[in-house]
């Protein structure tokens, strides 16, 4: 018999509040289920939503009765707000967070490189954002609770599966006992350690580094900006890395690597924490500092992907797909763009719009995404800990040159978690204009957001299903592309059209005015008619200059293969 943890989890800033467990005694005859999540990770949760959000039911499945333990996850990107824009978190998420787009290196006590993430005024959402994990995780379990798709079970561990050619099996352990569960689809969003993985006999691909950090936050009065702190070969920790960043409610992350040969058990020691914690402060400039633990864990760097996301019923994403490091945000950033991805492209096979090709273009897409992910990602750990002498060597010549030279300065900076440009995808329009334009988000990109007024963006008009972008002077979007939409639409596919440049046109869904040009120009268009085509995760899969009904029908029938 499962029994999940029943005390709240301790903090000092987040109060744990333990849900209900739900036990099948309580509940009737159960249908076979279109899709069952397992795990209500961030993963899993988006996912959810997002199936919700094209009308897809699911049952999520949750092994514990809380959300998850410590901060973990706490910088969240641009790109990852846009997605919690959709899924309808992003206003929480943006009053709990700290905003924040500069970085500090330094090497032996002197900053070599400061770094400043671009903003744009045509941005809704900052570059960076600062919120700790089990408000990010709170915010979405309210979302899945308001949606009534959604039929979320706390403390149902999953604990078997047996697949067949159109469904899986699902044995679920509870409070109550056992009870088995069909579904036609399951979604393994189960984390790291992914039980279904294990099941199922998968085996991850890539490299596990050598090195420990530790994490530890703790509440302290620091009167620092919210900016990223790096330290290289600081006095206290000679030949390792320190990273510092202040989450909200007065709680700071230290992060420190562990000098070679440690253990994290050593490390965990209250008074090893305690020493290396103090030495941080004074580094800081804030000896003596007065400071209290709320949670600390040990992690290694490890740059693991498994080679299919499909496996006979079962969709893989987030952690349980794909194991990157966490500088440079990876984690929960990375999982954001899968499940936004997996979401539209099951919901539409669930709903017959679309073949089963389409999820083999989303292992496609997602596992090409983890591979160039874990390419940058590898560099970025490998100076954070270099895994052999030569890359030791490397990486000092690099701090010691800093210290004169302004040309390796840039070196410090690791790229962030980005989205995925999904430039090979099988659903991209052939013979579009692509190549034509010389601005504006490519074939495969993610959008360009676009200030529309005060408080009022692109992005907030988009989404949910295809959008057709045109961009026109007329008064109207022409009759024989409504056609068209018409024609898909009534295949049951959404599709919204919206007019960009003029503030009325027939047969468009929306408005969008454009007094200046300055959507236009961002969008390649200059003084010109033309459209793009957007899909539901709202990736760009055509571009035209000249649109016409043969070309948009053929566009359609690309992205939805059957
Ligand atoms: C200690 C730690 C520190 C981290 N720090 C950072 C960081 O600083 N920055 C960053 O970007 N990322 C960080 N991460 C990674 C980040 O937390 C993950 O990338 C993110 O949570 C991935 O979300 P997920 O939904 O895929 O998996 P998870 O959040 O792990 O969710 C998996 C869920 O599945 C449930 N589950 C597991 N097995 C079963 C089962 N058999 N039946 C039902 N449910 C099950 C679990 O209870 C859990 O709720 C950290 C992770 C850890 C562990």
């Amino acid at each position: 018999m499962h029994r999940p943890a029943t005390e709240p989890h301790r903090s000092i800033y987040y109060r744990y509040e333990v849900h209900e467990p739900w036990l099948s005694t309580r509940h009737g005859a159960r249908p076979r289920a279109k899709v069952v999540i397992v795990g209500s990770g961030p993963a899993g949760m988006v996912a959810a939503l997002e199936l919700a959000r094209h009308g897809v039911p699911s049952v999520v499945l949750e092994s514990e009765l809380q959300v998850s333990l410590g901060s973990r996850a706490i910088v969240f990107t641009r790109r990852s707000m846009e997605i919690l824009q959709q899924v309808g978190v992003a206003d929480r998420m943006t009053e709990a967070g700290l905003p924040w787009r500069h970085g500090n290196s330094f090497y032996r006590g002197q900053r070599v490189f400061r770094m400043e993430a671009p903003h744009d005024p045509d941005d809704r959402f900052f570059p960076l954002l600062n919120v700790q994990q089990p408000y990010l995780e709170e915010y979405l379990v309210d979302a899945c609770k308001a949606q009534p798709l959604i039929d979320f079970r706390w403390g149902n561990k999953l604990v078997a599966i047996a697949q067949h050619a159109d469904h899986a099996v699902l044995t679920v352990d509870t409070p109550a006992g056992e009870y088995t569960l069909e579904s036609s689809w399951v979604v393994a969003a189960d984390g790291g350690r992914s039980p279904l993985r294990t099941m199922l006999d998968l085996k991850l691909e890539g490299a596990s580094y050598e090195g420990f950090f530790v994490i530890a936050d703790i509440r302290v009065d620091l009167p620092l900006p919210t900016e990223r702190l790096a330290f290289f070969d600081p006095d206290w920790n000679p030949g390792n890395t320190v990273l510092m960043h202040r989450e909200p409610h007065g709680i700071w992350r230290v992060d420190f690597q562990l000098p070679a040969g440690e253990t994290p058990e050593q490390a965990l020691q209250p008074e090893s924490l305690k020493a290396r914690i103090d030495a941080s402060l004074a580094m800081v400039g804030h000896a003596g500092a007065r400071w209290e633990l709320d949670w600390a864990s040990v992690y290694s760097a490890r740059t693991l992907t498994l080679p299919h996301y499909r496996s006979g019923r079962v969709m893989f994403t987030g952690d349980a797909a794909h194991l990157l490091p966490i500088f440079g945000v990876r984690g929960a950033n990375t999982a954001f763009q899968d499940s936004q991805s997996l979401g539209w492209h099951l919901a539409y096979v669930v709903k017959g719009l679309a073949g089963e090709r389409l999820l083999a273009n989303f292992s496609a897409e997602r596992v090409g995404a983890a591979r160039e992910i874990i390419d940058e990602a590898g560099k970025s750990t490998r100076f954070m800990t270099p895994p052999t002498r030569g890359f030791q060597l490397l990486r000092d010549a690099v701090l010691s040159l800093s210290l004169a030279h302004e040309f390796v300065r840039p070196l410090y900076h690791w790229r962030t978690s980005r989205p995925h440009e999904y430039t090979h995808s099988m659903l991209n329009a052939t013979g579009d204009d692509d190549a034509l334009f010389t601005a504006g988000p490519a074939r495969g990109a993610p959008p360009r957001n676009v200030r529309l007024g005060a408080d009022d963006f692109l992005l907030d008009h988009l989404g949910g299903g295809f959008d057709l972008l045109y961009f026109t002077t007329g008064d109207a979007i022409p009759a024989p592309l409504r056609a068209v939409v018409d024609e898909v639409r009534a295949g049951g596919v959404a599709v919204r059209t919206s007019a960009v440049g003029t503030a009325s046109a027939e047969g468009a869904d929306q408005c969008l005015v454009d007094a200046d040009g300055h959507f236009r120009g961002r969008y390649g268009m200059g003084s010109r008619g033309g459209a793009y085509l957007l899909r539901p995760d709202q990736h760009v899969c055509g571009r035209w200059l000249t649109l016409d009904p043969t070309r948009l029908r053929a566009a359609f029938a690309v992205a939805l293969p059957r």
